[in-house]
């Protein structure tokens, strides 16, 4: 865990509109990726930064990490109304410094026995389970990722890895949210790693 300071290669809104996002409305979702060696070297999925973002915020922000490329992280994050951290931080630009410290928390673990992951994501619980789906393949497991998202527009990621997609709206995919194909996976999966909003864990 280190102390650093990453610069800004690219910070591109991915969608934006106003919505709900759980119980609260966010404005639009951003990747951004940063030049920072040092965590990209160290870090594991599932794990995180704390981002200092700007004079104006006393307490840095946990985002998680969501993609290495040798030397350079990207985190992908939602900007919710009023909330003046993440805002700061999509409004930086190209060559920006920023201040973070990580990596942080603990990582996704497989267990030896595990070959077939299955991985559920709501949401913005994709900005972890995308880095799991990542590493797992280079290291050779079957992974397969359901991602839940209101609209197809929101289910705008890259696509190197492959999706099962489930919307609410039903533009794309299964029509309906994303627990709803777990039956369908369940068995064939070793194990299951999830990450999306306090709902999706009760369905
Ligand atoms: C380990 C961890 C990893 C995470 N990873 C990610 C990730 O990868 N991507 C991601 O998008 N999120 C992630 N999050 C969530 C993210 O950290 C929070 O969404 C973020 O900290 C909120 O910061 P903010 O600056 O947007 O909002 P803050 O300024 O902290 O405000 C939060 C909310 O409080 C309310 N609020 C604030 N001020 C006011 C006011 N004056 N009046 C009324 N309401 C107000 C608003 O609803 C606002 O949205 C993660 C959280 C954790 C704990």
């Amino acid at each position: 865990m280190k102390q650093v300071t990453a610069t800004v290669i690219s910070n591109a809104k991915l969608w934006g509109e106003y919505g709900i996002l759980g119980r609260r409305k966010y404005l639009g979702a951003w990747l951004i990726w940063l030049k920072c060696p040092e965590v990209a070297s160290k870090t594991k999925p599932g794990q995180f930064v704390m981002v200092n973002c700007g004079e104006e915020c006393m307490l840095p922000r946990p985002l998680s990490i969501h993609q290495v490329n040798n030397t350079d992280i990207a985190l992908f994050f939602a900007v919710l109304e009023k909330g003046k951290g993440i805002s700061w931080l999509s409004q930086r630009k190209i060559g920006d410094n920023i201040d973070l410290l990580g990596p942080l928390g603990n990582n996704y673990s497989i267990h030896p026995e595990s070959h077939n992951l299955l991985l559920v994501a709501g949401g913005n619980g994709i900005a972890p389970l995308y880095f799991l789906a990542q590493d797992a393949l280079k290291k050779k497991y079957s992974v397969t990722l359901l991602y839940g998202t209101a609209d197809k527009k929101r289910c705008s990621i890259s696509p190197q890895i492959k999706l099962v997609s489930a919307t609410e709206d039903g533009t794309v995919g299964h029509h309906g949210l994303v627990t709803d194909l777990l039956p369908e996976f369940a068995d064939w999966a070793d194990q299951i790693f999830a990450c999306g909003p306090t709902e999706m864990y009760r369905d």
